[in-house]
């Protein structure tokens, strides 16, 4: 039996499942972790947390996961408070509730591409027709380009990535406040990689009063080093977070995961602590990648997108011959790289330099 065989939704024939490959090389920078592992304390407390819920296990996790959600309201500030919040597996989860709650069918969702690849994909999953919006040629978005989009489709979602992934690019208060204003319906800030922003550069959260067709969602993958746990949540107004109880399954967020997010939050100064060393990595790269003559994008992220070295999937594949696994996000002449450690930024330069060397001396050679 194949799966052409198999009676499934016509818009998911021939479709290739999400995934960047998981290779088993020593250097890699395509998915966008944190580089770090847990600190040894907070993995302690991790564990010691966890092995009290262990003997609860029979019963089911608090539905609701109510004080987790004070707990993420806490680390977010601005006033938020557990009503505010939601959380789930993953941001990934959360904006498929979102999909789920406000998309579907008759329905349409925006967003501006290249971004994040995901949102087509939750699209297409949750019957909700998905409009491919566009940049300007330098990856920015500017009030006139997003907002005359959007007067034109009249989305039901609108998906703003910032810092977007895979660009790097922060999306201006100015810029999400406009949209916040013409968008007939929801308005989604996915500020996943939010923390390794530059300074002076302010979240969405900031807007969120007034604004109660805009939420915030964010993620401890990145800047927590929890990815392997899977915990994503928003902020928005109650009555979002009240339309998506409506779709989330029942006890989604297990107690394991709910325990582990607590005491890695009651942690957070130590768990975030290598953000500021991701960041100083992230702009070597841009420097380094600059001096050697490549085009790169300006990045708020823990990643960078480059390009002038030709086809990328021959770079690409240049790179990871030498054990340097980056992503190929699909952007003709475009690659996307992982600030890692030290070490492995210092491993990922080499490679590009020598890349970029073989490149000019074949050039050179005719
Ligand atoms: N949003 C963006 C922009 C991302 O890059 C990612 C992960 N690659 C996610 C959301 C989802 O992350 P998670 O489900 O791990 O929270």
């Amino acid at each position: 039996m194949r799966l052409e065989n198999l009676p499934v939704r016509d818009e998911l024939r021939g479709r290739e499942p999400y995934g960047a490959p998981q290779l088993d090389v020593p250097v890699r920078l395509n998915t966008n972790e944190n580089s770090y592992p847990l600190p040894e304390p907070v993995v302690v407390e991790v564990e010691k947390a966890v092995g009290e819920v262990l003997r609860g296990l029979n019963r089911y996790p608090d539905r609701d996961a109510t004080a987790l959600r004070a707990d993420l309201a806490g680390y977010l500030g601005h006033g938020l408070s557990r009503e505010n919040l939601w959380a789930a597996n993953g941001s990934n989860e959360v904006q498929q509730q979102l999909f789920q709650a406000f998309g579907g069918q008759n329905r349409s969702a925006i967003g501006f591409t290249p971004s994040y690849s995901m949102y087509p994909l939750l699209a297409l999953s949750t019957g909700t027709s998905w409009i491919d919006g566009a940049r300007n040629p330098d990856f920015t978005v500017d009030v006139p380009v997003v907002v005359d989009q959007i007067r034109r489709h009249q989305p039901d979602l609108v998906f703003l990535c910032s810092p977007n992934n895979p660009t790097g690019t922060a999306i201006d208060l100015s810029v999400i406040a406009a949209v916040a204003e013409v968008a007939p319906g929801m308005v989604v800030v996915d500020e996943a990689y939010s923390e390794f922003a530059r300074p002076g550069t302010p979240s969405a959260l900031d807007l969120l009063d007034g604004h109660p067709r805009l939420v915030v969602t964010r993620t401890m993958s990145k800047a927590f080093a929890f990815a392997g746990v899977r915990v994503g949540y928003l902020a928005a107004h109650p009555a979002v977070v009240r339309a998506l109880l409506l779709v989330r399954l029942p006890y989604h967020l297990s107690s394991l995961t709910q325990a582990a997010a607590r005491a890695a939050l009651r942690h957070a100064d130590a768990t975030l602590a290598t953000v500021e060393a991701i960041k100083q990595q992230r702009d070597r790269i841009v420097r380094r990648l600059t001096e050697l003559g490549l085009t790169v994008a300006p990045s708020d992220a823990n990643f960078v997108l480059f390009g002038g070295l030709g086809d990328q999937r021959t770079s690409w594949q240049a790179l990871l011959d030498r054990g340097v696994l980056v992503r190929d996000v699909g952007l003709p002449g475009w690659l996307r790289v992982t600030a890692g450690t030290p070490d492995e930024t210092t491993a990922f330069l080499d490679a590009i330099a020598a890349v970029v060397q073989d490149r000019t001396g074949m050039e050179q050679g005719g």
